[in-house]
C-alpha cells in the first residue's frame, strides 16, 4: 500500500496546500497530512487550529488524514510506516530550500522518496504569509482560501489590530 505523507507548517491553509492534497490523495493510498510545529516561525494560528482547519478542508477525502506532530519528519514517517514524502515545488525560491531538505533526508532516512509536485499555475504566488500580509492590510483572500479559514484570519487579524490600538501602538 502507498503511503505518503504532506508536511507543513499551514499556517493558514490555502488554497495551494489543498490543490497539492487533492493531486496525492489521488496518486497515493493513503496521506497523511501533518501540521509540523516550526521552531523557527512566529504562527498566526496554534497547532491545534491547524489541524482543525485541514480537516474542515480535507473532510471529502476519505484516504486523507490530518494530525500534528514534532520533531523529525523521517522519524514520524518510519513511526507511521510511510516512505513517501510530498512536497509542493511554486518556483526557484522553494527548490534550493526543498532540494537540501529533501537530500538531509535522505541521509536520515534513505528509504524515504521525496516526490515534488509543481503547483498549479493559479497559485504559483501563494503562500500562507501572502495570505496573512494581504488580509491585515484589508485585501480580498476569498481566492486564496477556504471561507472558513478567511474568516478565521480576517478574526485574528482584527484581534492583533484591537491589542495594538489599546495599547497604543
Ligand atoms: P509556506 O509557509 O511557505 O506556505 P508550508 O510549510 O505551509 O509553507 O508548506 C507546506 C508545503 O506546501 C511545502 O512543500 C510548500 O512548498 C508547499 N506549498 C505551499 N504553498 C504552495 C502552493 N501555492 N503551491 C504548491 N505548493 C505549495
Amino acid at each position: 500500500m502507498s503511503r505518503a505523507v504532506y508536511p507543513g507548517s499551514f499556517d493558514p491553509p490555502t488554497y495551494g496546500h489543498l490543490d497539492i492534497i487533492e493531486r496525492a490523495s489521488r496518486s497515493f493510498e493513503a496521506l497523511k497530512v501533518v501540521v509540523f510545529e516550526n521552531v523557527q516561525k512566529d504562527p498566526m494560528f496554534t497547532v491545534e487550529e491547524r489541524v482543525s482547519l485541514l480537516k474542515d478542508a480535507c473532510a471529502h477525502l476519505p484516504n486523507v488524514e490530518v494530525e500534528s506532530s514534532y520533531g523529525l519528519l523521517v522519524d514520524y514517517a518510519c513511526a507511521n510506516d510511510i516512505n513517501i514524502v510530498v512536497k509542493g515545488l511554486r518556483a526557484v525560491s522553494d527548490f534550493d530550500f526543498e532540494f537540501k531538505m529533501a537530500l538531509m533526508n535522505k541521509k536520515l532516512a534513505p528509504e524515504i522518496e521525496t516526490v515534488f509536485m509543481i503547483t498549479s499555475l493559479k497559485y504559483l504566488y501563494l503562500s500562507s504569509s501572502l495570505v496573512k500580509e494581504v488580509a491585515y492590510y484589508g485585501g480580498c483572500i476569498q481566492e486564496l482560501v477556504p471561507p472558513q479559514v478567511a474568516k478565521k484570519v480576517f478574526a485574528r487579524v482584527q484581534a492583533e489590530k484591537n491589542s495594538k490600538t489599546s495599547k497604543g501602538v
